[in-house]
């Protein structure tokens, strides 16, 4: 009693590892983006890296790959696939890395993600489609909408002035 510590709930946030400077894209290669680091650190959230492609199961560096015509929501609803560029179908991969990244959102209490645009599984305005960059959300994406998360997409590789 009398020993009262306050107790701030520190939030945490999902953040595209390739953002942060991992060199998890499909070439190798990172897209660091300092002012999106730069702000959540204003922010005082905790930051929770996270590859989808990765957790699901492929390597890096890996082939180029891109959802079929129906979109993401045709990938979750198990109707449509992803495909490298050399037809390879990397559907499952995409769909698991997809799972895991919601489940590692529950397991910290995670509301809201940033996450990389244009990736097949990142993309929140804009993924890759049948070979090319459209409107529409990457599978992991999507997923986090459909399951109530705020996602935020961020271009990459920007610098911090
Ligand atoms: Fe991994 Fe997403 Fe970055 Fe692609 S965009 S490298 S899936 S974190």
């Amino acid at each position: 009693m009398g020993d009262e510590t306050e107790a701030r709930e520190v939030e945490t946030v999902l953040v595209s590892a390739c953002l942060l400077g991992r060199h998890c894209r499909y070439d190798g290669h990172a897209q660091l983006d300092e002012p999106l680091a730069r702000d959540l650190e204003a922010q005082g959230v905790e930051i929770l890296g996270f590859c989808p492609e990765e957790e699901g199961g492929l390597s890096t560096p890996r082939p180029p790959a891109s959802i079929g015509g129906e979109g993401a929501p045709g990938v979750l609803d198990g109707t449509e696939h992803v495909l490298t560029d050399a037809g390879a179908n990397v559907t499952s991969a995409f769909r698991a890395g997809a799972e895991a990244a919601l489940a590692a959102c529950r397991a910290h209490g995670v509301q809201r993600a940033f996450l990389k645009e244009r990736s097949p599984s990142c993309g929140v305005a804009s993924t890759h489609v049948e070979g090319a960059c459209v409107s529409g959300r990457g599978v992991t994406a999507e997923l986090l909408v459909r399951a109530g998360l705020e996602v935020e997409g961020v271009e990459g590789r920007r610098n911090a002035r």
